[in-house]
């Protein structure tokens, strides 16, 4: 059985408001062992619906629809779904008598439009919907020479479609056996070479057809491999998936910093923890972005370890003279790795951290030049130094010189583990 997803909206297809339904589904077909071929988005137009219903349910067993349920002029999924397959609009009386209980619980009288929601298919089955008055349809559609068709339409609302999908048509699927093998997936992240470098030290882990499948996408500088694989179980699935973890772990090293949703500043964060130690930065050239991600990070534990967290603080100094000012200790050293390293003395010392991370401005020491930026890195013991050439996307650069920085700390704790 393989699947199509549909999402009915004239704000979805103009791009004013993103299909996550499609994506929620996609994720919870696959963890049924149902893979998903078609995401199909389509306008509020009668007949374009009932093009796309037709089309879905010749070449996907199930099909979820989402969106166009509700009682104004515009939601036309019942319409299309009746037309497509040919059947009149009939009244359910038991779906007639919960909504307007419902409106009855609000102190509301029905209004005459909500009628339509009790309008289903001939031949449908009604989707219960305990949080919102319009039900789900639940369509079987014959086919030439296969087996019929599931279509099942639900509310565009993500929180009235995930309860239906979880109260009623996951249980459904699973009474049908529809899933054949279940889908897993990990994310592995990465930080420190370009894309084809590591595609180069993956090598063949990263071939199409391989089984666990390992992609590669990057993200500012972030590189994310992702493993995915399919197996009759879960436990089956997750050995695969290990047995591919721990390969890439051999090829990889110390580029691999997390995994899932993980952002350098979370691994940083744990390596101070774990590790006793505390940190202060001081930034130019980044706005702000270092203190932003550390400061998140510790607030993604708790508000209360925030209070506790081991990143003690720091400056953002947009400008020299502003630095100089703050920071007189660091004038007249120009746009050096030593004026780097001075900063990030001072940003350890006023603080009293162990570790002190500075960045400095963006600058071209020639107009022929490249935009340069210095990242240094301090402890009682420690200095290091990284030069960024920041050729490429403004807005790309910083985040890649917010990151080094963070890497640079990460690769230090690492050994200081
Ligand atoms: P209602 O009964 O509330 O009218 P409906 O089935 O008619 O539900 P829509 O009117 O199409 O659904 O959408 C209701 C709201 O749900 C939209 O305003 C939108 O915010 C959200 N929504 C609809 N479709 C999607 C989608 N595919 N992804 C994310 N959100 C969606």
């Amino acid at each position: 059985m393989h699947a199509e997803t549909i999402a009915i909206g004239t704000e979805l297809t103009t791009g004013a408001k993103l299909d996550t339904n499609s994506q929620w589904l996609s994720l919870e077909l696959a963890a049924l062992g149902i893979p998903v071929r078609y995401h199909t988005t389509v306008a509020d137009d009668l007949a374009a619906n009932i093009d796309v219903f037709r089309i879905a349910a010749e070449r996907a067993d199930l099909v979820i629809i989402t969106g166009g349920l509700g009682p104004t002029l515009d939601d036309l999924t019942r319409e299309a779904l009746a037309e497509m397959a040919g059947v009149p609009l009939v009244l359910d009386a038991d779906s007639l008598a919960t909504i307007q209980a419902m409106f009855a619980r609000r102190g509301r009288e029905m209004p005459a439009r909500n009628q339509i929601q009790a309008m289903f298919p001939q031949g449908a089955e009604v989707v219960p919907n305990a949080r919102g008055t319009a039900p789900g349809i639940a369509l079987s559609v014959p086919r030439a020479g296969q087996s019929p068709a599931w279509l099942v339409a639900l509310p565009g609302v993500p929180s009235e479609m995930k309860a239906m999908f979880a109260d009623w048509v996951r249980p459904r699927l699973m009474d049908l056996g529809a899933g054949g093998e279940v889908i897993q997936g990990k994310r592995i992240q990465c930080f420190g070479l370009g894309e084809s470098a590591f595609e180069e030290l993956l090598g063949e882990i990263t071939a199409r057809g391989r089984d666990p499948e390992v992609g590669i996408t990057v993200h500012q500088a972030t590189i994310t491999l992702r493993i995915v694989t399919s197996a009759p179980s879960d436990a089956a699935c997750r050995q695969k998936i290990a047995e591919t973890e721990k390969l890439i772990h051999e090829r990889l090293g110390h580029y691999v910093f997390g995994q899932e949703d993980d952002e350098l500043q979370h691994a940083v964060s744990r390596l101070l923890i774990e590790t006793g130690s505390t940190l202060a930065t001081v930034e130019a050239g980044t706005g702000g972005l270092l203190s932003s991600w550390l400061t998140s990070a510790s607030i993604e534990d708790s508000w209360e370890s925030a209070a506790s967290s081991p990143y003690l603080g720091g400056l953002v100094l947009p400008s020299g003279t502003i630095r100089e000012r703050l920071l007189p200790n660091t004038s007249g050293l120009g746009h050096s790795p030593d004026l780097a390293r001075k900063m990030a003395e001072e940003a350890r010392h006023q603080l009293g951290a162990t570790w002190g991370l500075a960045i400095t401005e963006i600058a071209s020491l020639a107009s022929d030049e490249p935009p340069l930026a210095h990242v240094a890195l301090a402890s009682e013991t420690t200095s290091r130094l990284v030069t960024l050439n920041l050729l490429g996307d403004p807005t790309i650069g910083k985040a890649r010189l917010a990151k080094t920085a963070l890497n640079l700390l990460r690769l230090a704790l690492l050994n200081a583990g």
